[in-house]
């Protein structure tokens, strides 16, 4: 048993009494505890942990994914086809074909084309999101039924892909996606609750009992209030309210409302979300230095601002006042620095107090801002699945970004040396919700299944220990809830988790292998594993 409680890290036994931990020791001890109604699970040889909290996960948008064209099962173009292909033929009624999880780095390349999508679905609009949720690839009928034609104009925050006549030419980025997806049927309200619930069934199969929705849009308010008031969210639920770039501060009164009318059972909304970069792939990370081209050479671009830096630091100090949890998207050098200022602004005005302000992904930190969030007590939430030596980095960031910054991507062990705090969230439905992937990642910088690939600067590899501390106790402080969970400790709530193998002393690579028998919120079972049920 690991407790991911620093006073006793490693310990034999827990008993569990009306949902809280009553006793952590020895199993001979624990034995005191065992009445007539008492449940006993052996552990004899599998590993019982604090159960796993995703700091950043885009909850029901994966669920419904679920249920849309779904793409997560292909990695190559011809595979992507056969895909649409069959559910377009298996959904004769829709009319649109909308889905998500096609990734750029899979065309080698560059983007897919309007023309490539019309030789697979030509009869109906198509509208595809990238798996990271910032590019959308659309056929001819789509971009005729949006009315984006090549006199149409890049939105502020976003770019309308284009062939070499200037038309559209199939791939839009950004806030471009909205063009299009502003004439999508919407998801119904049943839709919606439909997926947070598969989503969460999801979250529970690999140990996940608490997590930050990451971005909760008016459109999912209502549908997660329903499922939470009827008492059938049993994750612990913490909602970031969107804070919309394309929107004025008008739109405070709205979140105030959804605030106050959003602790419903296991939800609880604290924080406000803000996109200040867009992702490196698609050269709209917002970077100190300029992207290169391919040949090398400087371009004018340094990636987009969401916000500009004036206008951030106001919007942050206006929400820190309210008394608000920013959680800002922050990939690229010169977005998360512009956070930085911006949350140091906000505690200038308001004064510092227990916010536990976050910034999320953190792909490249200038040296200079490491130190900046243990001095602001800004929590680093990091995206351990990116930092691996993949297309994404190797063919689409690297050639492009300068050395400086190569050098500075996802810098965990330098931002834990700097005193930072760190969370673990996994982007899902961006990357795989599996936390002991993201553990074992965090400490090999490469996938687990590929021993002979190349780490991803090995000097930022955490150790074992301290990567399965983020994903517990150091998600938990983000989410407010570390008073309550986040480790194995006498008067914490019972959210435990019981993986198959012993970890004791288990290399990351072992970690990755293990498989989670049951999930327990509060001492409940909210999942079990056939081998997990007990006899
Ligand atoms: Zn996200």
């Amino acid at each position: 048993m690991l407790t991911s409680d620093r006073a006793r890290p490693r310990d034999e036994a827990v008993a569990v009494r009306a949902g809280r931990i009553a006793f952590v020791g020895s199993a001979e001890d624990a034995r005191e505890w065992v009445g007539p109604h008492t449940e006993v699970i052996e552990l004899s040889g599998r590993t019982l942990l604090p159960g796993f909290q995703d700091a950043h996960v885009h909850l029901a948008s994966s669920g419904l994914g679920g249920l849309q064209c779904d793409l997560r099962a292909a990695a190559a173009p011809a595979a992507y086809g056969e895909l649409i292909r069959a559910y377009a033929a298996s959904h004769p009624d829709e009319e649109w074909i909308v889905g998500d999880g096609w990734g750029s780095d899979d065309f080698g390349g560059p983007m897919p084309t309007r023309q490539q999508l019309d030789a697979i679905v030509a009869d109906r609009p198509v509208y595809l999101e990238t798996r990271d949720a910032h590019t959308a690839w659309v056929n001819s009928l789509a971009l005729e039924r949006a009315g984006v034609t090549a006199s149409t104009r890049d939105p502020e925050g976003g770019l309308i892909d284009r062939d070499d006549a200037g038309a559209p030419s199939g791939t839009l980025q950004e806030s471009a996606r909205r063009l299009v997806r502003a004439h999508l049927p919407e998801p119904s309200a049943a839709d919606w609750q439909e997926a947070i619930r598969r989503a969460q069934a999801e979250l529970h199969s690999y140990g996940v009992t608490a997590c930050q929705e990451a971005n909760l849009t008016p459109d999912l308010f209502e549908p997660y209030r329903a499922v939470a008031g009827r008492g059938e969210l049993t994750i612990r639920l913490e909602g970031n309210l969107a804070w919309d770039s394309a929107l004025e501060t008008e739109q405070l009164e709205g979140l105030l409302d959804r605030r106050a009318r959003g602790t419903v059972g296991r939800m609880r909304i604290r924080g406000a979300k803000l996109f200040q970069d867009g992702v490196a792939e698609n050269f709209t990370a917002a970077m100190l230095e300029p992207y290169r081209d391919a040949a090398g050479a400087h371009t004018a671009n340094a990636g987009l601002s969401m916000f500009a830096p004036e206008r951030l630091a106001r919007d942050v100090t206006l929400l820190d006042a309210h008394g608000f949890q920013v959680h800002v998207h922050a990939l690229g050098d010169r977005a998360v620095r512009e956070a930085l200022d911006a949350l140091e602004a906000a505690a200038r005005a308001n004064g510092r107090r227990d916010a536990r302000h976050h910034l999320a992904h953190l792909q490249f930190v200038h040296p200079e801002d490491l130190p900046r969030f243990a001095a602001l007590g800004v929590v680093a939430n990091v995206t351990p699945l990116w930092a691996v030596l993949d297309g994404y980095v190797t063919d689409l960031t690297l050639p492009f970004v300068g050395e400086r910054a190569a050098a500075t991507m996802y810098p965990f062990a330098s931002l834990a040396r700097a005193g930072a705090r760190l969370a673990v969230g996994s982007d899902w439905s961006v990357s795989s919700p599996d936390p002991l992937l993201q553990v074992a990642v965090a400490a090999l910088r490469r996938m687990p299944d590929e021993p002979g690939a190349e780490p991803l600067l090995p000097a930022e590899r955490l150790d074992v220990a301290a990567a399965l501390e983020a994903a517990t106790l150091g998600s938990a402080y983000v989410n407010h809830l570390d008073a309550e969970t986040g480790s194995i400790t006498v008067g914490k709530l019972a959210d435990l988790v019981v993986l198959d193998r012993d970890l004791a002393g288990a290399g990351p690579a072992e970690i990755a292998e293990a498989r989670v028998v049951l999930t327990l919120v509060e001492g409940e079972t909210v999942y079990a594993s056939p081998e997990g049920r007990p006899a």
